[in-house]
């Protein structure tokens, strides 16, 4: 015999219903079998909402009562042949005019009881389970439907009753034992008491049922069939990479049922286990995959952690205070009191000072285990010995699950450093003597994050996941979208690194996608998207709380870069091509760096001097390592080289800033490159990375823009400006021909003092020979003193500065 259980979805409507039949049908070929079924998927949600609807005196509930008879019609139709239609209707007609007379009397009344409640939704069951007997007749016909209340017996306590396992299993096994029908079918959740009136086993119960038949029958397994091909390692509707486990323990999968595992009612466990009969938990939607096996004797893969499960909806309450310490009996009193009050609870801590304990219950209960339990120690809290019972409401169990976790070292404190490391605060933490669970207290809003952090670091292969808000889609920009559509595989296989972009944002449009934006067609997502509002994006990107998320400003813009502080606040990265954050007021620039370390937010610029280059970087390593910078020298600015390495006698100076500009070299404004004022932030940069603290003004600029050129407020008359004033540059040209060496505009830092300007760089300097738009550093250090650290490559250019834009989303990732 196997018992199968059909939940809530699986008979959803006629069209899963036959699926529910096709599987049953290949089943009944070689075993005899007892099937169980829930309400059709929301009918149980909508007799509770009904009823309360009635007993408040509100008239909907007679529309939400025909909508639930509609479900139900609809189904016969699509489902029972013609025939058998006729019949059928009338006996559902009768349950909802049962059911209507039940509610017109809480209507009356302004009253629900525990009982009519039971009553009331009891009937989901009722008529879902003669629907499907019906319909499994008409296909097998050796199937007779059985009433479960008379055979599963309870206490009086309504809503979530009590087996009477003795009557119980003697009821089921006299029933089973002259039964000779291939199939029975039966409805679950649902039983009665000894004065025959209907009870209910709890939210979710059809499963307990399922479990107690297979007991009292003896069956060879329990199946369960759901809406997922399993028990997984993680809730599969909040962590998407959450897999189905393919053999667990009972133990275990108690204790993941009973940390918030809906896919399995807790008790359901129970009964099974005492009579060694396994569970699989199997699809309905997808018959062929594998499941998961419940069974004693579970096989391993090795990981001691087998899933993580959380509740949602907590409160802790902390009961403390000095009158608690030593004194015996003082727990005893508060878990009576709890009892008494029926609070279930979920999570008990107590610090070994016994100064304090810490208490988890649903929210619901809140408030009345608040005033019960003042009230309990009502004396204690007015001599000060105790303070009044503290609540804190919105938190959240996440649990990780597994029996062989108490054989391996390490993992609370692997645990807590993947919860801190994405600055998941965590209120209380609690450890079962059995080691097969660890449970932590965290806020609510940080229940996604929580979970997906603790799947990637258990269950993913280590793999980390980084989550991109990319504010700028510009001409770097869109370099760095392809390059990260490119290169995602190899990251994903090779680094462990899976790359998402969550927002894309221009100055017009933004547009934003939890699960990652679909990188091919980006271009017309943002088209499509909404507005762009800088205050919006930080929001959306704050409320989304995913972990290893990471602004990337790839504009020019000051306003962006004033907003850094916010976005490492959240414990939000921060990786930017902007310079002007850097090279603001070094206090700014200071405090940036502090949030960077005090939130755990890497804060990385390293595309602000010479692009793709690692000059910062090596920089950082230098100091890190001991290492003290006492002279750098460098042409930093590689618009500023390609235009005097293109400027010649034939190539006006005009033609070469504007081809400058259409190849991407320049700022979009060329006086900030030609004013020297792009340059001075870059050494001022590479000044405070050494370690020296300066302000932009402290830098000497030895401008060769003429006032002219200077004074022009936009780009049009910039340009007129550089025509006008030729002869200036070309004189310019011809000094540095006459003394046999060429133009290069130089930074210079050196006995704390920095300038900035044009020279005339003669043949035997390593200065000469600079092409295109390269960038050249070298630094005299400590260590480095007759020749200095070079560094030279590519310094500007859309493609070099996007791949050193990428390449600090690699380092976070390797973080
Ligand atoms: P049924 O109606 O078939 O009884 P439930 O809704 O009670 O189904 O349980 C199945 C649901 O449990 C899944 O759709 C899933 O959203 C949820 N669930 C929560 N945690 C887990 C988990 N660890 N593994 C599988 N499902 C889970
Ligand atoms: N129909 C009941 C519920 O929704 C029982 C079940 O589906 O298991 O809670
Ligand atoms: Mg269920």
């Amino acid at each position: 015999m196997i018992v199968l259980k059909f939940g809530g979805t699986s008979v959803a409507n006629a069209k899963n219903i036959k699926l529910a039949i096709q599987i049953i049908e290949n089943k009944v070929k070689n075993n005899k079998l007892v099937v169980v079924v829930s309400a059709l998927s929301g009918v149980t949600d909508l007799l509770l909402k009904t009823s309360n609807e009635a007993a408040l005196k509100d008239e909907s509930y007679k529309t939400t009562l025909e909508e639930i008879k509609q479900k139900h019609v609809e189904t016969i139709s699509n489902l029972i042949s013609i025939k058998n239609q006729k019949a059928l209707f009338e006996t559902i007609e009768a349950e909802i005019e049962h059911l209507k007379t039940l509610f017109d009397g809480c209507y009356l009344l302004g009253e629900l009881s525990p009982r009519t409640s039971d009553a009331i939704v009891s009937c989901g069951e009722i008529l879902s389970s003669k629907i499907i007997s019906i319909a499994i007749k008409e296909k097998i016909e050796e199937t007779i439907f059985k009433d479960s209340r008379e055979l599963l017996k309870t206490n009086s306590n309504f809503g979530k009753a009590t087996i009477n396992y003795s009557a119980t299993y003697s009821l089921i096994s006299n029933y089973f034992n002259s039964s000779k029908e291939k199939i029975v079918l039966l409805p679950g959740f649902i039983a009665s008491d000894e004065k025959g009136n209907t009870t209910t086993l709890g939210r979710g119960g059809s499963d307990f049922t399922a479990a107690i038949l297979a007991n009292g029958c003896k069956a060879t397994s329990l199946e369960i069939w759901t809406d997922v091909n399993g028990m997984f390692t993680a809730n599969p509707k909040l962590v998407n990479q959450a897999k189905p486990i393919e053999s667990i323990s009972y133990q275990e999968a108690m204790e993941l049922s009973h940390f918030g595992a809906k896919v399995l009612y807790p008790p359901t466990i129970q009964p099974v286990l005492s009579a060694n009969i396994p569970i699989w938990i199997k699809n309905t939607f997808d018959a062929e995959a594998n499941g998961t096996l419940v069974s004693n004797n579970p096989e391993t893969n090795g990981n001691p952690v087998k899933g993580i499960s959380h509740i949602e909806d907590i409160a802790l309450l902390t009961l403390e205070g000095s009158g608690m310490i030593g004194v015996a009996g003082s727990s005893k009193r508060l878990f009576e009191v709890l009892s008494k009050e029926n609070v279930n609870v979920v999570f008990i801590t107590q610090a070994s000072s016994e100064h304090s304990i810490c208490i988890g219950i649903l929210n619901n209960d809140a408030e009345k285990a608040k005033n019960a339990i003042d009230e309990t120690f009502e004396l204690e809290i007015a001599q000060h010995k105790i303070n009044s019972c503290m609540v804190e409401k919105d938190l959240c169990i996440v649990a990780l699950v597994g029996e062989n976790m108490k054989n391996h070292q390490g993992l609370s404190g692997k645990m807590f450093s993947t919860l801190g490391k994405n600055n998941v605060n965590i209120r209380a933490i609690a450890q079962g003597a059995s080691e097969r669970n660890i449970s932590v207290v965290i806020n609510k809003n940080d229940v996604k994050k929580a979970l997906n952090t603790l799947h990637e670091r258990f269950f993913e292969d280590n793999t980390k996941q980084i989550n991109l808000f990319v504010m700028g889609v510009g001409n770097v920009g869109e370099k760095f979208m392809d390059q990260i559509h490119t290169q995602k595989k190899f990251l994903k296989e090779n680094l462990k690194i899976n790359v998402r972009v969550i927002a894309i944002s221009n100055s017009r449009k933004m547009h934003f996608n939890e699960d990652g934006i679909a990188l091919k067609d980006w271009k017309e997502l943002i088209n499509k998207g909404e507005n762009a509002n800088l205050l919006e994006f930080i929001h959306k990107a704050k409320q989304l709380n995913l972990r290893n998320s990471v602004f990337v400003d790839i504009t020019a813009n000051d306003v962006v870069a004033s907003i850094y502080d916010q976005f490492l606040k959240e414990n939000i990265a921060v990786v930017t091509c902007n310079k002007i954050a850097c090279s603001s007021k070094y206090d700014n620039y200071k405090n940036l760096k502090k949030l960077s370390r005090k939130y755990n937010a890497p804060f990385l610029f390293e595309t602000n001097v010479g692009a793709g280059l690692p000059i910062i970087d090596t920089l950082k390593h230098l100091v890190a390592s001991g290492d003290k910078v006492n002279k750098i020298q460098a042409v930093l600015s590689g618009s500023l080289n390609f235009i005097f390495n293109n400027f010649s006698e034939t190539y006006s100076f005009h033609d070469v800033v504007k081809e400058a500009g259409v190849q991407g070299f320049t700022e979009p404004d060329p006086k900030i490159d030609l004013s020297g004022i792009d340059v001075a932030r870059k050494i001022l940069i590479l000044i405070r990375e050494s370690g020296y603290q300066m302000e932009i003004e402290d830098i000497e600029n030895k401008s060769f823009l003429p006032a002219e050129c200077m004074n022009t407020t936009e780009n049009t008359s910039f340009f007129d400006s550089l025509i006008k004033n030729a002869s200036h540059f070309d004189n310019l040209l011809k000094e540095a021909n006459e003394k046999n060496s060429r133009l290069k505009f130089v930074a210079t830092f050196e006995n704390g003092k920095a300038s900035v300007g044009l020279e005339f760089i003669p043949q035997e300097s390593p200065f000469y020979n600079l092409e295109g738009k390269d960038n050249i550093v070298q630094f005299y250090t400590d260590r480095y003193v007759d020749q200095p650290l070079l560094i030279k490559g590519a310094g500007a250019g859309a493609a070099v500065t996007a791949s050193g834009i990428f390449a600090d989303v690699v380092r976070i990732g390797n973080i």
